[in-house]
């Protein structure tokens, strides 16, 4: 009997806490990594790939998707994390609520969230969990069952959802959010929200610094405001139209409520989830001066990163908060640069074209919101990273070793002794042209379609198993729901 059963030579390996990358070899038993060493014998192992002087980065955990928001659960677990899979996701953290899209219905999650389980088990190809939304009153009291019986360890805010439609025009919000009636979701439930959240930290010491909060943040009023202002002008169009219908400043107020809400709810592990501006990324840095007690984290998308208002591939870019200007990417980049980012994820939300777009076709205003991306987040980050100077090291923390943390994933994260042997050999020359068609997604378009990416992920190993090879999807669903806060390896 072989002592490894898995061995992959020669890699460039890259972790979140050293910097450069060093050349060994990893070995793997039982889907965790036992040894990263130079010269293990190949003997040693039952299985052994070459990886011929490619980086090996820890498995991606993206901690922004949204299965099931268009298709059926069902569909997107079994198709999207085959795009996860492509693109070195090994752990997708996906959001998930009551209310339409989804699964189309309300209750409570002692309810729903079972089905959730049921509908996406024996489908993912890559480990997975979700994070759910308080909406009503009734969830809010449910806070401490879900962290104790069902592993959901981070909730969300969706700031805006109480006055302005998902797509950009006003509608009936309470049918939508398919919320009791009576009960508002606005600033004072996300108060108690916070309240909740806090209560079940408080409750819960030893778990309490990986329950935490994440903010969409964007402001109603403002948005609706403007986006009556930017129609009635009609003087933009397409996906530079949208972004002034939702300005940046919108996103800045939502922001700083959403801090003085922590502050005063005494919460203090908050995620403020995709910003996209110069404006956002000012503000959450002056919450983060004024409140040092809270312990914030910032995140920014990879079409934020590499995608703009302009170079964007069409409408098929509509995403909320929108795509912005050359200049809001400029400055993302440099906050990226000087740290101001804990990690960077996808947002994936696959939209297949038939239901992205509306009637007519290039009305960015009828047009749905959100695209995939999970399968070009590392290759993109990598390629764009290293010409500007963003270290391996740290793509694997922001990538990896960061969300991990965060949301309680104690067992992925890095390439380490003890560690699930999740892991994504990426080639770093080998420049490519992003097509739709040549994704595993069931999306048929892009908004990256037609850039040139620098890095290209050829190989993905979950707990071990090698999922894809040379680009090549392998074998079947093995993918587990991750109950969270999952257990740090023993030093
Ligand atoms: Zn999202």
């Amino acid at each position: 009997m072989s002592a490894y059963d898995l061995l992959i030579r020669n890699a460039e390996v890259v972790r979140p806490d050293r910097p450069g990358t060093e050349r060994a070899d990893i070995a793997v038993r039982d889907g965790r990594v036992v040894l990263v060493a130079a010269g293990i014998p190949e003997s040693d192992a039952a299985e052994t790939v070459d990886a011929a002087g490619r980086l090996a980065f820890p498995g991606v955990v993206d901690a922004h998707q949204h299965w099931g928001i268009y298709s059926p659960l069902e569909t997107d677990t079994a198709q999207e994390s085959k795009a996860c899979a492509q693109g070195g996701v090994t752990t997708a953290l996906t959001y998930m609520r009551t209310g339409q899209y989804y699964l189309g219905k309300s209750g409570p999650y002692e309810e729903f969230f079972p089905e959730v389980l049921r509908l996406s088990e024996g489908r993912s190809h890559v480990d997975y969990g979700f994070h759910l939304a308080p909406m009503t009153r009734e969830h809010i009291e449910e806070i401490p069952r879900l962290v104790d019986e069902h592993g959901v360890t981070s909730f969300k805010i969706f700031m805006f959802y109480g006055g302005h439609g998902l797509h950009g025009r006003s509608s009936d919000q309470s049918s939508f959010l398919m919320t009791p009636p009576g009960e508002r979701y606005d600033v004072a439930h996300f108060e108690f929200v916070m309240r909740g959240v806090q209560k079940a930290r408080a409750e819960r010491p030893e778990l309490a610094d990986r329950i935490s909060l994440s903010l969409h943040c964007e402001t109603a009023e403002i948005m609706t405001a403007y986006t009556r202002i930017v129609e009635e002008e009609d003087r933009l169009t397409g996906l530079a139209a949208y972004s002034a219908s939702r300005p940046a400043h919108s996103e800045g107020l939502a922001v700083t409520i959403a801090s003085y809400l922590a502050h005063e709810t005494g919460l203090p592990t908050i995620n403020l989830l995709h910003l996209t501006s110069a404006k956002a990324m000012d503000a959450a840095l002056r919450m983060a001066g004024a409140f040092p007690h809270v312990d914030f984290r910032r995140e920014v998308t990879i079409g934020h990163l590499v995608a703009d208002v302009d170079t964007a591939h069409g409408i098929g870019g509509k995403v909320n908060p929108p795509l912005r200007s050359r200049e809001d990417v400029e400055a993302l980049w440099e906050h990226l640069l000087a740290g101001d980012v804990d990690w960077v994820v996808s947002d994936h939300a696959c939209c297949r074209e038939e239901l992205k777009f509306g009637e007519p076709k290039d009305d960015v205003f009828v047009a749905k919101s959100g695209f995939g991306g999970a399968e070009y987040l590392l290759p993109a980050l990598v390629g764009e990273g290293r010409r500007r100077g963003l270290g391996m090291d740290r793509i694997a923390a922001l990538t990896a070793w960061n969300p991990a943390q965060r949301f309680g994933l104690g067992s992925k994260g890095t390439i380490a002794e003890g560690y699930d042997a999740d892991i994504v050999l990426v080639d770093p020359d080998a420049s490519w042209t992003v097509r739709a068609e040549d994704s595993f997604s069931a999306q048929e378009y892009t908004p990256f379609e037609g850039m040139t990416l620098g890095a290209k992920v050829t190989d993905t190993f979950l707990r071990g198993r090698h999922i894809l090879r040379d680009g090549e999807l392998l074998g079947g669903p093995t993918g587990r729901y991750v109950s969270r806060p999952s257990a740090a390896p023993h030093a």
